[in-house]
């Protein structure tokens, strides 16, 4: 089939020929005619499956076919969806679709002034995408009403539950006049999103499913790197140094201080790269994404929540950094490359503690994820032994043990006697060469092994503790003239193993 076989108008089949689309998507195929027929939808597509042109192009037909208007402060198409990013995008797409008519678009989103969006709606607009939070903040401002609503749509609707918008989505449909069109589009279908559909559809939608449910897209070439998570860094710097041909990189991970990480080890590598989170402003997330879309970086670092809106042509790569705990994500991530129609590569890096996820992630998908290039592991530098300085860093700011022993000792010399706060350094610094924290403060080895307890020592080192700070008597102050604090009182226990010792020799 071909977009000329389709019932579109002509500014509508310029604009697809002007973006370049020669050929419908099947979701496309599948949702157009029937959408134009004014039924309801509800489809089961990923991102990546052309789902936005499925929706965009008849709701656009069907407004310039209505000959109505836009009133003030009105929509007449809501698209209602989870992120900014993806409010962004799917604006964009309508305004790519609508530019040879006179529709009229708007996009609303958190995280920015609400001002300039108000005065967009103050003429009432055609097209309106929202974020919920936004729109319901707008709608309480009487800045729009959605009481001349003709379309609506529920873009990402697994996604919005599992960002918590189930109350916001209720009260908007809520809002929302009865005589309308609406469609309905998530990746999956669990229970609580087909309760959720049923209440927003008429009776009897259309149902397209493009992709069976959950499973990633078959063009997807997958590898899997079992690493510590230590040596995630050196490996994704080694495969990206190694393999010119990733050109479009998108890394996913967990956490954003994760992402700023990565980043840091990539840029000292000479690696154009840039991190999207929670955390960047909105103009720096646009910037980032901007540059990445026009391949001015490489490497695009994420977490799930601000990569969601993510539609980037072209990304010949996916990392998972980490894997997500969450099976589905996994999908979702991976369905960012091999869109239409390409092919793309998905890596996992699994650590040691992440084997439980990669086998639901293998259960969910049914895909046994292949191992990669084994010989990579040879070019890796050995694990980094942590430095005093790395935990310290790692520690956010805690001293590690041979920085703290360093710093009692020097102020041990300095002060020419034990003070409280020696003491102190000395009970928060101990971890062993390894940075493990140790159980019983400070009774380990070099090599991470219990040792005895400083108790033990006392006997063994003829009634002097090795560990514990040796006073005169219990009460007496120490020898800076201060009393120690009862809990800071060093050694009874120690002391009381001396005493007993003695009673016994
Ligand atoms: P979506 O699933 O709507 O996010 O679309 C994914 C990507 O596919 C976007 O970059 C679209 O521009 C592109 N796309 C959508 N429909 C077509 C088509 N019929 N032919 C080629 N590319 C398309």
């Amino acid at each position: 089939m071909k977009f000329e076989e389709l019932p579109l108008a002509n500014p509508l089949q310029r604009a697809v020929r002007a973006v370049g689309y020669e050929t419908p998507t099947p979701i496309q195929e599948r949702s157009i005619p029937s959408l134009l027929e004014g039924k309801d939808l509800l489809g089961i597509a990923q991102t990546g499956t052309g789902k936005t042109a499925a929706f965009a192009l008849p709701i656009l037909q069907r407004l310039l076919d209505s000959g109505k208007f836009r009133s003030p402060k009105t929509c007449r198409a809501l698209i209602l969806l989870p992120t900014r990013e993806l409010a962004i995008q799917v604006e964009d797409c309508f305004k790519a679709y609508a530019q040879f008519t006179a529709i009229s678009t708007a996009c609303i989103f958190g995280g920015v002034g609400d001002a300039p969006q108000k005065r967009n709606l103050i003429r009432g607009v055609d097209v309106l995408v929202a974020t919920p939070g936004r729109l319901l903040d707008l709608i309480g401002q009487k800045a729009v009403s959605l009481k001349k609503l003709e379309f609506f749509v529920l873009d990402e609707a697994d996604r919005m539950l599992d960002m918590g918008f189930i109350h916001d989505i209720r009260k908007v449909v809520a809002m929302l006049p009865p005589n309308r069109q609406n469609l309905f589009f998530s990746a999956t279908m669990p229970d609580e999103i087909s309760k959720l559909a049923a209440t927003i559809l008429r009776p009897n939608p259309v149902r397209v499913e493009v992709a069976p449910q959950s499973t990633p897209i078959e063009r997807i070439r997958q590898e899997l790197y079992r690493i510590d998570k230590r040596r995630k860094g050196a490996l994704l710097k080694e495969l990206l140094t190694e393999h010119p041909e990733m050109k479009k990189v998108l890394v996913f991970c967990r956490t954003k201080h994760g992402a700023d990480k990565i980043v840091r080890v990539l840029e000292k590598a000479g690696i154009k790269c840039a991190a999207i989170h929670g955390n960047k402003s909105q103009n720096r997330r646009q910037e980032a994404l901007g540059n990445f879309k026009c391949e001015q970086i490489r490497v695009l670092v994420a977490t799930d929540i601000a990569a969601r809106g993510i539609d980037v042509d072209d990304v010949s790569h996916v990392f998972n950094y980490d894997l997500p705990n969450e099976h589905e994500t996994f999908v979702h991530r991976i369905g960012r490359t091999a869109r239409a129609g390409k092919d793309g590569v998905a890596i996992s890096f699994c650590s040691p503690d992440e084997e439980a996820d990669l086998r639901g992630i293998e259960k969910l998908t049914r895909v046994k994820i292949p191992e990669g290039d084994q010989s990579v592991y040879d070019k890796l530098p050995p694990p980094q032994k942590e430095t005093a300085e790395s935990m310290m860093r790692n520690s956010r700011g805690r001293m590690s043990r041979d920085e703290a022993q360093a710093r009692a000792e020097e102020t041990r010399n300095n002060r020419g006697a034990r003070g409280r706060k020696d003491n102190r350094n000395e009970n928060r610094g101990n971890r062993d060469d390894r940075g493990n924290r140790n159980e019983n403060r400070g009774n380990r080895d070099n090599r991470g092994n219990r040792t005895e307890r400083p108790m033990n020592n006392v006997v063994a080192n003829g009634g002097v503790p090795q560990n514990v700070n040796v006073p005169n008597s219990s009460n007496t102050p120490n020898p800076n003239g201060n009393r120690h604090h009862r809990r800071n009182r060093p050694g009874s226990r120690a002391r009381r193993r001396m005493r007993e010792a003695q009673n016994q020799g």
